[in-house]
């Protein structure tokens, strides 16, 4: 939609994008579901996103903004635990904003390059993904069953990668058919031949991205043991202010790293499915 107009229509939709990304990233850093960094990541984030498309592509961004954020707050005491355990705390940081939005962005930036919906399923199905992933972290965290490695099928402690419960497969399938919904009211049930088409495609991409996330968080993703507790960790220090030390994994890849691919495969899994 960006190549439609002159440089002055375009310039004029980019500050437009921007304004409406910072008073999104500003509600976020207020309400506290943002760092300072996490919440110029969302400008960076948004802006092309508010930018280029029609409303269904803002409405996606928005809405996976604000159900993950209310997520986030629902069950604090629960999730006193899991905290501990998983890598970083309620507020987002501009790791976290990018690794769940940077494909997202770069649909964005493919749409506004090409012109037209082609890249409006990629977007869609990363955002599906980041979505489930994060419905099934803030909602499994919640199930009174212990989780098991998706990998291993052993207990494993909340909040760590790689465990899933049954409460948390099915967050992950609420969280995409909740984005393809928005999308499908939005004017995007394009992408997927109709409205179900278009909350069909979402889901399978949001499970498919939690999938691929849950198993590499199983896997390859870098775990700490605290030496005072005992207990497995993804922090490099420990809530009781021990430094931990590795146990497993590769060094560099860490939940950002993991969340960024599971966005990719996500948005592959929309695109091949939208063909
Ligand atoms: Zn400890």
């Amino acid at each position: 939609m960006l190549g439609s107009g002159g440089r002055g229509v375009r310039l004029g939709r980019v500050a437009l994008g921007a304004v409406a990304a910072g008073a999104v990233a500003g509600a976020g850093w207020r309400t506290g579901a943002l760092t300072p960094g996490g919440a110029a990541a969302a400008v960076a984030v948004g802006t092309p996103v508010f930018a280029t498309g029609g409303l269904h592509w803002a409405s996606v961004l928005f809405g996976f903004f604000t159900l993950s954020s209310a997520l986030s707050r629902v069950g604090g005491a629960r999730k006193a635990a899991g905290a501990d355990v998983a890598a970083k705390g309620g507020r987002r940081d501009e790791g976290q904003v990018l690794a769940n939005g940077g494909v997202a962005a770069v649909a964005a930036l493919a749409a506004a390059a090409a012109g037209g919906e082609a890249a409006f399923p990629a977007f869609l199905g990363a955002v599906a993904a980041a979505a489930s992933d994060t419905w099934a972290t803030e909602v499994g965290m919640l199930s009174r069953r212990p989780p098991r490695s998706i990998v291993t099928l052993r207990p494993v402690p909340p909040g760590i990668s790689g465990g899933v419960t049954p409460l948390g497969l099915a967050a992950a399938a609420a969280g995409g058919a909740a984005m393809g919904l928005i999308a499908a009211l939005g004017g995007g049930e394009g992408s997927g031949g109709s409205r179900a088409g278009v909350v069909a495609l979402a889901t399978v991409a949001g499970l498919s991205g939690s999938l691929v996330d849950s198993l590499l968080g199983g896997t390859v993703q870098r775990v700490f043991r605290c030496p005072c507790c005992g207990v497995e960790t993804e922090r490099q220090v420990h809530g009781c202010g021990a430094t931990t030390v590795p146990v497993r994994g590769v060094g560099w890849i860490d939940n950002d790293v993991v969340n960024l691919v599971g966005t990719a495969a996500g948005a592959a899994t929309a695109l091949v499915m939208a063909r």
